[in-house]
């Protein structure tokens, strides 16, 4: 079974080392939840795992990585824009093909914010602003999505749904989430973070709320 494996990650900031050194594999299908306290690491660790891949899964990165002055249906197509040549890139800056405006706009549906089809970015709200960088990461289809508490500024029913989304359309993820409860409904397997260490890593369907609550 493909899959990835992760030898010697490491991060430092100023000299002092807040990563590593980790050796891990993800198998292929695996839906991963990373989870510990702030600090630990796990922003720095999805940012590792993103240079390893190759720039080569969707990402859904912490601060986001909105073009504020683009309407949402151009943030969420900058997710294929390297699927496409030029040409095409250009006439969709001011003319978007249909099909795309069509995906992107159903894609926006099942967000619940169609009518931000054509919104500045700028205009968003924190909650939105995160559906559309989580759309953004759906239109790309990569097999793999990599996303930094994807669902933190959602409400309940939304976050539910988003975290759905995510592991049906996505083979393999890898998702930071401060939501032990959420990480236990969606993922497969739990990866525990502490001081830039693996300090905990099991099935979920093993584990409990309590069990992870060590970490913090
Ligand atoms: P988490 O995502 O688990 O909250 P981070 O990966 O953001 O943790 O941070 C891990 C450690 O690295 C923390 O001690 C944090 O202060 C430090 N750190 C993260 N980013 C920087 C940075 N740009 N400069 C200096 N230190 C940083």
């Amino acid at each position: 079974m493909s899959g990835f494996d992760f030898n010697g990650l490491t991060a430092s900031f100023d000299g002092e080392r807040v990563i590593g050194p980790l050796s891990f594999r993800i198998n292929e299908g695996e839906h991963v939840g990373l989870v510990g306290k702030s600090g630990a690491g796990k922003s720095t660790l999805i940012r590792l795992l993103y240079d390893r891949l190759d720039s080569q899964a969707s990402l859904v990165p912490q601060g986001l990585g909105l073009v504020n002055a683009l309407p949402v249906f151009h943030n969420v197509f900058m997710g294929q824009l390297d699927q496409h040549g030029t040409w095409y890139n250009t006439v969709t800056l001011i003319r978007p093909f249909r099909r795309d405006k069509d995906a992107i706009r159903a894609l926006l549906t099942e967000l619940g914010i169609p009518e931000k089809l054509w919104i500045p970015a700028a205009a968003l709200s924190g909650g939105q602003r995160q559906r559309v960088a989580i759309a953004r990461a759906l239109y790309r289809q990569a097999p793999t999505l990599l996303a930094d508490e994807p669902i933190s500024a959602l409400d309940g029913p939304m976050a539910q749904q988003v975290m759905t989304m995510l592991t049906n359309q996505f083979t393999t993820s890898i998702v930071a989430l401060h939501d032990v409860e959420m990480a236990l409904a969606h993922c497969t397997r739990i990866i525990g973070i502490q001081d830039g260490q693996i300090a905990l890593d099991q099935p979920a369907s093993e584990l409990t709320a309590a069990d992870i609550s060590v970490l913090y």
